[in-house]
């Protein structure tokens, strides 16, 4: 298969010991569908250096891709990380995923920061019954949280209006 991009053979790759396929050329890999949710699901690396990743990473290009399996134009499929937005481009009929650098970075840190605000939404939810005592245990864990400046910053605006 050759890359969508320029059209250099893609090499067999790994990723977090799953198959993936590597364009030599511009770094861009080619995921199935699947083994791309199971690689987001995974917490094998930090959010420091999924954001590392991402800074390395160059621009989501906009181009129009061929899928390198069936030649069929791919969908561009929109995700958000926080307020930015960005494309993947995915073959439906073969159930392949185009990345450009740092776009499995920005999945797997967009999905770990929904996660989150789910847990938030929950949070905020529980906050509303509590007693006066309850909320200061509360604040007491928040104080415990990580020291990740990147997931606290974002856990304490959730909660900014309640605490
Ligand atoms: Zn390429
Ligand atoms: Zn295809």
């Amino acid at each position: 298969m050759l890359c969508p991009k320029c059209a250099v053979r893609l090499e067999r790759s790994k990723y977090e010991d799953l198959g993936i396929r590597v364009c030599p050329q511009c770094h861009g890999m080619l995921v199935r569908k699947n083994r791309l949710e199971v690689i987001r699901n995974r917490r094998d690396k930090s959010p420091e250096q999924l954001v590392h990743e991402i800074a390395e990473g160059g621009e989501d290009s906009m181009q129009r891709l061929r899928c390198p399996e069936c030649r069929v134009t791919m969908r561009k499929e929109r995700h958000h990380l926080g307020p930015s937005e960005f494309w993947i481009d995915v073959c439906t009929k073969c159930e392949l995923v185009w990345l450009d650098p740092g776009e499995l970075a920005k999945l797997q840190l967009a999905f770990e920061l929904s996660e989150q605000g789910a847990e938030r939404a929950q949070l905020r939810q529980r906050l509303a019954n509590m007693t006066p005592e309850e909320q200061q245990e509360l604040q007491e864990r928040i104080a415990q949280l990580p020291e990740s400046p990147l997931f606290r910053n974002w856990f304490l605006e959730g909660l900014g209006p309640l605490i």
